[in-house]
């Protein structure tokens, strides 16, 4: 499995063509081993299907092979007691790696599968998430999901979800030495971020976060010092806690914007929802329990506050969680995981499905 893992790393996959490559690796793996995996196709991208066992239940194996770009001697692995560096090796390739080996000792035990164990390799969770959504677009989305994205061997139960949106606001040109005689729009902005900030969806909590974020991310006005400008486009990104409605914040946010300017407009630019797997979720108790057992230690349930490729799954009413091996500084220079913690998860994915 480790040897499976420094070939991926070894795979310079930080674009589609990379990914890919790295995807018909896994594929060519796991046929040499009797197993038939689906390869499907969307927009030039990648993705690998296979499934074992039989049963009501449906357990789901999500994976990517992308990774962010690195140095190139960062496609180098290395390891140096039981740490593996190299870029991915963290995120995720490690969590690759296991999810396949757990699956092909599986397959050897076809009897002893009570449930279905879905295999899910993807290409572009980096960027956009494509590949994942396919495959649940597809019908593949089963009761249960794991991502294997590193989390030191802890539960991320809940993601926050996403609405990014621009407000236009409107104001009236003058001469810049006659600035009474127009309205400034770049003020009106500057007016507007004020009212943002006391909206009441920002002050929404659960068990997981004190609070929503949002982030004035983008500005666009202005031509030349002696004009006033007449339109100003102040971009947000907001990430809301599980519980939240969208539509409610942007109703919100909509009131907001007219009630004060009514010449305002609110153009939403993308919408995703947030991870709600809740903590009394059986297959979480159960991940809970052999993992706390196995590492001798209590595993945590946490909330991210970025989101992953569990989003898809959990639209579908699917349990999605993010759970991966430990490691550290995946997107930075010096990522690592930990080897003991990688044959710790593979034994993780087993003993979930046969106990
Ligand atoms: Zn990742």
């Amino acid at each position: 499995m480790i040897e499976l893992l420094k070939d991926l790393i070894r795979i310079k996959s930080d674009d589609i063509e990379g990914a890919n490559k790295a995807l018909l690796y896994c594929k060519s793996w796991l046929e040499e081993r009797d197993i038939a995996p689906v390869l499907y196709e969307h927009n030039a991208k990648f993705m690998l299907f296979a499934e074992i066992g039989s049963g009501d239940d449906c357990i789901v194996w999500n994976g990517h092979v992308d990774v962010v770009p690195g140095n190139p001697e960062q496609f180098i692995p290395y390891i140096e007691g039981d740490l593996l560096y190299g870029r991915g090796s963290a995120d995720m390739k490690a969590g690759v790696a296991a999810m396949m080996q757990a699956f092909y000792e599986l397959s050897l035990v076809p009897h002893r599968l009570k449930k279905k164990v879905q295999l899910h390799i993807v290409t572009d969770e980096e960027t956009s998430g494509d590949t994942s959504k396919f495959l649940v677009d597809q019908g593949f989305h089963g009761d249960f999901v794991i991502c294997g994205e590193p989390t030191q061997l802890h539960i991320g139960l809940q993601a926050k979800g996403i609405v990014q949106l621009d407000i236009v606001l409107k104001g009236k040109s003058s001469h810049g030495s006659r600035p009474w005689e127009g309205i400034n729009a770049i003020e009106q902005a500057f007016a507007f971020d004020q009212e943002m900030r006391k909206l009441s969806f920002l002050s929404a909590r659960n068990t997981f976060y004190d609070y929503p974020s949002l982030n004035l991310a983008k500005i666009h006005a202005g031509e030349r010092f002696n004009v006033v400008p007449d339109k100003c486009i102040i971009s947000y990104d907001i990430r809301f806690v599980p519980g939240q409605q969208a539509d409610n914040i942007i109703k919100e946010i909509k009131h907001a914007a007219s009630s004060h300017f009514p010449d305002s407009n609110v153009i939403i630019h993308s919408i995703a929802p947030a991870v709600t797997t809740e903590e009394n979720n059986e297959y979480v108790k159960k991940i809970q329990q052999i993992t706390s057992i196995l590492t001798e230690r209590p595993t945590k349930l946490f909330g991210q506050h970025g989101s992953a490729d569990t989003r898809f799954y959990a639209e579908t009413g699917a349990g999605a969680i993010e759970f991966g091996p430990s490691g550290a500084d995946w997107h930075g220079e010096k990522e690592y995981v930990l080897i003991s913690a990688v044959q710790q998860f593979k034994q993780i994915l087993i003993s979930f499905i046969l106990e």
